[in-house]
This record gives C-alpha cells, sequence and structure tokens, in this order.
C-alpha cells in the first residue's frame, strides 16, 4: 500500500507516470547511434518550449543553478558589473553567485513581493553611458514570492536605454508553466532545470543562448570546465557530449517537451492560470494576503501565503508532512516564519489542487488559526466549475 500524495511544493514537482517511465531506461551507450534519437528531440523539444527558432539549447547534468553558472562563465570577463534587483531568495542566490565569481553586481533592493522595477533599470542603463553593466539578470518568477515579473517590460528598458548589455533570465520556475517568449523578449541566456515545468526529476540544468551570447561565448574570461558550451556544442555536433550523459533523464526531457507541446503551451499555460486563480480564490476566503503586492504580480506556478502576524508559518508546513503526508513549501530568506508556499504547477489538475486546498485548511484549523473549514475550497470549487472545459481522456 502506498501513501503517496501529491507535493504542493513549488518543485520538484508532481511526474506523469509517463514520464517516470520514460526516465527508466537500461544501460544505453551514449555513443552509440541511439542516443542522437534523444539528444536532438529534447534540445529542438526545449527550443520550441521556450519559443526560439535557432537559439542554441544546452543541457547539462546538474540543476538550474548550474544553469546560472552556465549563463555568466560563458559569457563574462572577471571584473564585469551585471545588473540585479533582489527581491526574493532565487534573485538573491544569483547575485551571490555572480560575486563569488568576482562579478560586480549593481543591485537593485526590492521589497520582497514585489517585482523587478523596470523604471529603475532603465535610469540606471540610461546613466551607463560607459556601457560598464554587461548582463542585466532578470528572474522571472520569484519563487520565494509568488512574483512573476514582467520581462518584456525589462527588455523594453534596456532599448530604451539602447544599452547593449545582455538579457539573462531565470526561468526555473516559469518556463513550462507560463508565457515566456525567448525570441519575442530578445531574452539573450534563459535558464531553467529539469523538475519544474517540465515534471521530470531534478538532475538537469538547461541554459539557451542567443546569438549574441554565443558570440559572447568566444571571448568570456571566466574561468569554465564543465559548464564551457564551446564543448557541449561540439560534442552535439557529433551528436554525443564531452562527458557522460544523464541519457534516462534526457529521454524524459525529450518526453516531458513533447507533453508540453501536444497538450498545446497555450493551454498549458491557461490551465496553469486556471488552477492558480482557484487556490488565490481560497487563499482570499481565508481571509489571508499573498506575499505577491499587487494582482498583476500574482505567478501561476506558485502561491506564497502570508500567515497572521505572530504565527510561526513554518508550523504549517510541518504539521501537513507529519500529520498528513502533504509537502507545502516553507518561507525562505526574509519571508521565512512569515510565508507559507502552495506550489501550482506542472502535471496539476483543478481536483489535485482542491485537495491541497483542503488539506491546508485542515492544517491551519488544528494550528488553532480562524479558518472555516470548506471555505477556500468552496471558493475554488466556484472557479474551477465556471472555468472547467471537457476533458479528453485520451490515452497519451
Ligand atoms: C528552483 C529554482 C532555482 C534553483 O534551481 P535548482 O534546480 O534547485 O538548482 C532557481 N531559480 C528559481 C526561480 C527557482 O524556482
Amino acid at each position: 500500500m502506498s501513501f503517496q500524495n501529491p507535493v504542493f511544493i513549488p518543485g520538484p514537482t508532481n511526474m506523469p507516470e509517463s514520464l517516470r517511465r520514460a526516465c527508466d531506461m537500461p544501460t544505453l551507450d551514449h555513443r552509440s547511434s541511439l542516443f542522437k534519437d534523444i539528444l536532438h528531440p529534447a534540445l529542438n523539444g526545449v527550443r520550441r518550449v521556450v519559443k526560439s527558432a535557432d537559439a542554441s539549447v544546452f543541457v547539462f547534468p546538474s540543476t538550474g543553478t548550474g544553469g546560472w553558472e552556465t549563463a555568466i562563465t560563458n559569457t563574462l570577463n572577471p571584473g564585469d558589473t551585471v545588473l540585479a534587483a533582489r527581491n526574493g531568495m532565487f534573485s538573491h542566490k544569483w547575485i551571490d553567485m555572480c560575486q563569488r565569481h568576482g562579478l560586480t553586481v549593481e543591485i537593485v533592493e526590492t521589497p520582497w513581493g514585489e517585482g523587478i522595477p523596470a523604471d529603475r533599470f532603465e535610469e540606471i542603463l540610461t546613466a551607463d553611458t560607459g556601457h560598464r553593466i554587461k548582463a542585466v539578470l532578470a528572474t522571472h518568477n520569484e519563487t520565494a514570492t509568488g512574483v512573476r515579473s514582467d520581462i518584456p517590460a525589462v527588455r523594453r528598458a534596456m532599448d530604451a536605454a539602447k544599452h547593449p548589455a545582455l538579457l539573462f533570465v531565470d526561468g526555473v520556475s516559469s518556463i513550462g508553466s507560463m508565457p515566456f517568449e525567448f525570441d519575442g523578449w530578445k531574452v539573450d541566456v534563459a535558464v531553467t532545470g529539469s523538475q519544474k515545468g517540465f515534471m521530470l526529476p531534478a538532475g538537469l540544468g538547461i541554459a539557451v543562448f542567443s546569438k549574441q551570447a554565443m558570440r559572447a561565448a568566444e571571448t568570456a574570461g571566466l574561468p569554465r570546465t564543465y559548464f564551457d558550451i564551446r564543448d557541449m556544442a561540439a560534442g552535439y555536433a557529433a551528436n554525443a557530449y564531452p562527458y557522460t550523459p544523464a541519457v534516462g533523464l534526457l529521454n524524459g526531457l525529450k518526453e516531458g517537451a513533447a507533453m508540453l507541446l501536444d497538450e498545446g503551451l497555450e493551454n498549458v499555460f491557461a490551465r496553469h492560470t486556471r488552477i492558480a486563480t482557484g487556490v488565490r480564490a481560497a487563499v482570499h476566503a481565508w481571509g489571508l494576503q499573498l506575499c505577491a503586492v499587487r494582482p498583476e504580480l500574482y505567478s501561476d506556478t506558485v502561491s506564497a501565503i502570508r500567515t497572521p502576524e505572530g504565527f510561526d508559518a513554518a508550523r504549517i508546513v510541518s504539521h501537513a508532512s507529519t500529520r498528513y503526508g502533504v509537502a507545502f513549501g516553507a518561507g525562505l530568506g526574509q519571508v521565512a516564519g512569515k510565508v507559507f508556499r502552495i506550489g501550482h504547477l506542472g502535471m496539476l489538475t483543478d481536483v489535485l489542487a482542491l485537495s491541497g486546498i483542503a488539506t491546508a485548511e485542515m492544517v491551519m484549523a488544528d494550528l488553532g488559526l480562524d479558518i472555516t473549514l470548506g471555505s477556500g475550497v468552496a471558493a475554488a470549487q466556484e472557479v474551477y466549475r465556471s472555468t472547467a472545459t471537457p476533458v479528453a481522456l485520451a490515452a497519451e
């Protein structure tokens, strides 16, 4: 008997059975001709999911964090300056990585719960007439606070300042779940991992490079070895890898990308919006506030929910785990103890989301918070009833 419940953390996400099976492969010689039929469809699938016609996709045995390192070490030189907003734990950690690589980071301190201040970026970039800033770092979806920033606005700010810096976007908790336009937004490097929108186990770091970023990679001076995209590109050209690839995960990526494209990206995004709208209706019915301060910042992949003053939100996460065997996300960094998070991305359906909302209610009631059982569930049910679309229960 398995008592496995779905998880409601914003990654790793729940895995569709077919993707688990896709990752479960017998040993395969990665130097045989079989490998190319996994590698190239996986790379092409990622390219289509990020909506690019001709970007270069690199997949490392790593995670999203390795994708950050791939972005900076392949394009920048020691002592270079980059511009970034710090509005949550993930933007903070990318900034920290840049500093540890000897880069100078022009940090725009931003309240946690706010998005990237594109207007401030425009001012800073306009003032940077000597083009000291080589790259702009943007965390598309701050997973710590449930805030989605406006990447097109960041690009418009760069263009308005006529600034040549490269645009790096952390799409780890947005790509494959929320609209993302690599070409349309003129992104230079996009980063993600396997365990969020692609619904796979952790283990792959994914970086997508534009032509400009590929040019920067020819001369970039930061030390790079494992994440050197020149070695990776040479490997791919020979249907191979510069070292041993994670073949099963790559096969999962091939299938995960195909699954998203089969559903239709616009349908995937609409499903995430719908599920998230139900979760937000529940939060409202509970009388609680989101960490994200304005509706246009609300993330469709994760909701960070503020608990009442003086209540330790971490208790919700531990009680849910020990009492009900259900995982919610804890608050991180500045908002530790102040928020708990419901992840609602990947293979979730409205029915699964309702079980998470119901569990959160039991947990909060157990802990003495003023929650009426069923209030959030009912609010979400109304959203789901009024927006339900006939489900095609097709066998894949
Ligand atoms: C999960 C996450 C990361 C870190 O990815 P790992 O795969 O854990 O290394 C980075 N950025 C964002 C926005 C994330 O959600």
